[in-house]
């Protein structure tokens, strides 16, 4: 027995100390071992060995002793205290867990997080037909394409629709706006009529998007303009459909899309009343898509019966005298007018005759020519309208007047976005441009009470001295008064509310 405390670390010696460190020492170790750390226990326990066995062979080569039995402590204690010290890794990992449930629960959300962020981007990506009834809305784009119509369509199926193209001097600034839409796909590519403002654009779209179906009217034209539209059309290897009025697009619950006009039998030398014409429906709002029909094809589009009444009136023809007759805008009772048009164009559109009769009826106007690309998007049932200019210069809209009021802009921070869909003009505070790039009309200062507005004889809207809706006549009212009298605010100057 003695001789087998020979070979134990802290009991070779007779010293007593030797042996009361020892003894505390494996008591330690056995602790480890009870604790459920086998590992530290045999690290603990192969420490002293592998010391003293080192230093046994170290004296044993001095003396030239025989190093066999300390040569063989050695080797086994390394083996032991290796194994041991290999086992400690995982086991403190299950210490850690058991002891601090809270840390690690910080570390899995962390992980979450991280896991997340990189998903985020591909939201607005893929917004997929199963989004359908989600929040993602209905965006009526009428894009500034100057002298001409070109308007994207963002269903809220996550489908697309471009009716028309524009010019083709505009053709750059087309792709260019679907690609910044983030359009990968046309589901519905419409050239309305073969004019050159309507079609001029489309080839270079056909050639860089997916698309899906094209409609034309049934009506051929001998420009080079429509012959490059047509070989576009071949290249894609795509046969387009000819729509006549009554079909339908577009056909699910609560979305559909309907053709209007043309009608079949027209004998007609104006291409322009060969115009596809649309009406949108999501929910309870509408949007009216006229091309350049003119007053043939509005009397066919009353004598069909269909149910013309729509929120948002595409004008027909630029605003041209020779569309939007009397019965015709009776019908379709808008609130809200959409004249695409130039600037300064050639052929004077709008038409005043247009403008007065638009006004007459209190309808809110946007003009492409001044506005810009016009936005118009549908979110729960509340339409939101935002402005996005082109990059061009424009004589329009002075500026100074705009930097003036922008002054006042921080000191009424609190004036929200109203019911009736004015959105992105009063609700950015952070200068001219909204989230989606979108210009913002500046805030009007909001001292409640003493201001003065002013009103039209014909309109029911209220405006600020400045706005070009006040050409034809401007009465000034309180805004208490005003708003008594059930006036609402000009959604063009934005008055104070
Ligand atoms: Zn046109
Ligand atoms: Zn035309």
């Amino acid at each position: 027995m003695n001789n087998f405390f020979k070979h134990i670390p802290g009991f070779r010696s007779d010293r007593t100390w030797k042996k009361v460190i020892a003894i505390l020492y494996y008591i330690f170790s056995f602790a480890m071992l009870l604790s459920g750390d086998i590992g530290l226990f045999i690290s603990f326990l192969g420490i002293p060995f592998l010391t003293f066995s080192l230093v046994d062979l170290t004296k044993a080569k001095k003396n030239n002793k025989p190093m066999k039995a300390a040569a063989t402590t050695l080797i086994i204690s390394l083996i032991a205290t290796s194994v041991g010290f290999a086992m400690i890794e995982p086991e403190e990992n299950d210490v850690a867990e058991k002891e601090t449930p809270a840390a690690i629960e910080k570390v899995e959300e962390k992980t979450e997080e991280i896991k997340t962020k990189p998903e985020k981007p591909k939201e607005p990506e893929k917004p997929k037909k199963e989004q359908f009834e989600k929040v993602r809305d209905l965006k009526v784009h009428y894009i500034d394409v100057g002298q001409g119509d070109s308007i994207l369509v963002q269903l809220p199926n996550g489908e697309t629709a471009l009716i028309d193209g524009g010019p083709e001097s505009s053709s750059q600034t087309v792709l260019n706006y679907l690609k910044e839409q983030n359009v990968e796909k046309i589901d519905y590519l419409v050239a309305t009529h073969p004019h050159e403002d309507h079609i001029g654009g489309l080839p270079i779209v056909i050639q860089n998007f997916e698309i899906g179906n094209i409609y034309m009217p049934d009506k051929t034209h001998t420009t080079k303009t429509f012959e490059n539209l047509m070989s576009a059309i071949q290249n894609k290897g795509i046969k387009f459909k000819t729509p006549i009025a009554g079909d339908m697009l577009l056909d699910k619950e609560g979305l559909n899309l309907t053709v209007l006009a043309p009608e079949t039998n027209i004998n007609d030398d104006n291409l322009n009343n060969y115009s596809i014409v649309l009406k949108l429906n999501y929910k309870d709002n509408s949007f009216l898509f006229t091309g350049d029909a003119e007053t043939e094809a509005e009397q066919n589009m009353l004598n069909g019966n269909y149910d013309l009444k729509s929120d948002i009136l595409k004008v027909g023809h630029h605003g041209s005298y020779s569309s939007t007759t009397n019965k015709f805008l009776e019908k379709v009772n808008p609130e809200y007018a959409i004249i695409s048009c130039g600037a300064e164009n050639k052929y004077g559109y709008p038409h005043q005759a247009i403008i007065d009769k638009l006004e007459a009826k209190g309808i809110q106007i946007y003009r492409t020519d001044k506005d810009g690309t016009i936005i118009i998007a549908v979110d729960n049932e509340e339409i939101k309208i935002d402005f996005k200019k082109t990059a061009k210069p424009k004589k329009e809209n002075a500026p100074p007047k705009e930097e003036k009021q922008s002054s006042y802009k921080n000191s009424q921070p609190n004036q929200s976005v109203n019911s009736n869909g004015e959105s992105n003009k009063n609700s950015s505070n952070s200068g001219n441009t909204s989230s989606n790039g979108a210009v913002s009309k500046p805030k009007p200062p909001a001292t409640d009470g003493v201001e003065e507005v002013y009103i039209t004889n014909t309109g029911s809207k209220y405006h600020r001295g400045n706005c070009r809706h006040l050409k034809k006549s401007k009465i000034p009212i309180s805004l208490k008064k005003a708003k008594s009298q059930g006036f609402t605010p000009c959604k063009v100057c934005g008055p104070p509310q």
